[in-house]
């Protein structure tokens, strides 16, 4: 089957499914004809990025992506999450799918980025619409961000951040910035927190790979919580007691609202 053929076959429109930070939350998915990031996560809940470009193009037309949530039953979600199969920046019509998604649906609009491609304008024009925006920043030196996040060429801890600053200056909507705390970062505190005293974000959400990752991508991976019927690996995670201790440090050092995964989890 072609790619094509394949795509109508599938919706761009997964869940509702709770998440952690907003919700009941309804995603999005302006990818879907392959795992598409500028990034190559270590952690990254997709299995494998097929596609590691830093190109953006239309993968979807905006029309099956109104007519995809059209059908669904988006009344009962909390949020729409532009999120997916990959980095939601890199569809070229992904103002033009914001545009519509709040005049259709009234709806809380939430972007999940990777923070890399913040530092084109025209990216950050197109994002003004949202109602938050949730801003990745793993590393506080380029050596851990390419153990971590492994990007394209060109991509730094300084264009990640001066990137996301020019969306804070522009953007008057709710900013967070989302971190996976790791074995390989949880040495950079101090590194990370000057550079959230640099954005100052409304939020800082602690993560650590609870779940465990696909091997390789397939679409159901996209917002799945439950019981995972597919081979997945188990990651090393930053538990309990030593997130708790890190979120005490951070919020001494920025003063900044806090949140963690595991404030969420049974026993949090
Ligand atoms: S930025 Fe997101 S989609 Fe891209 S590799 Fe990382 S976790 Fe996966």
């Amino acid at each position: 089957m072609d790619k094509s053929c394949e795509m109508e076959q599938k919706s761009t429109v997964y869940g509702p499914v709770r998440s952690w930070r907003v919700g009941m939350s309804l995603g999005i998915d302006l990818l879907l004809v392959d795992s598409i990031c500028s990034f190559r996560c270590i952690y990254c809940q997709l299995g494998r990025i097929n596609i590691h470009t830093g190109e953006r193009q239309v993968f979807v037309p905006t029309e099956k992506i109104i007519s995809d949530l059209m059908a669904a039953e988006w009344q009962a979600a909390d949020v729409i999450t532009l999120s997916g199969s990959g980095e939601p920046t890199l569809a070229a019509n992904l103002g033009e799918v914001i545009h519509a998604i709040k005049a259709l649906t009234g709806k809380p609009l939430v972007v999940l980025t990777n923070s890399a491609h913040l530092n084109d304008p025209q990216v950050r024009r197109e994002l003004l619409e949202a109602d938050k925006i949730f801003c990745k920043l793993d590393a506080a030196d380029d050596d851990t961000l390419k153990l971590i996040d492994r990007p394209v060429e060109g991509v730094t801890v300084r264009t990640i951040v001066d990137g996301i600053k020019a969306l804070r200056k522009e953007y008057s909507g709710y900013l967070a910035i989302q971190t996976m705390l790791m074995p390989l970062n949880i040495g950079q505190i101090g590194g990370l927190a000057e550079l959230l005293n640099e954005i100052k974000p409304d939020e800082v959400q602690l993560n650590t790979p609870l779940r465990a990752v696909p091997r390789e991508w397939i679409t159901q991976s996209r917002g799945d919580h439950g019981e995972r019927n597919y081979p997945t690996v188990r990651l090393k995670v930053i538990d309990r007691q030593e997130a708790e201790r890190i979120e005490a440090e951070l919020r001494r050092l920025t003063g900044l609202p806090i949140i963690s995964v595991y404030d969420k989890q049974p026993g949090g």
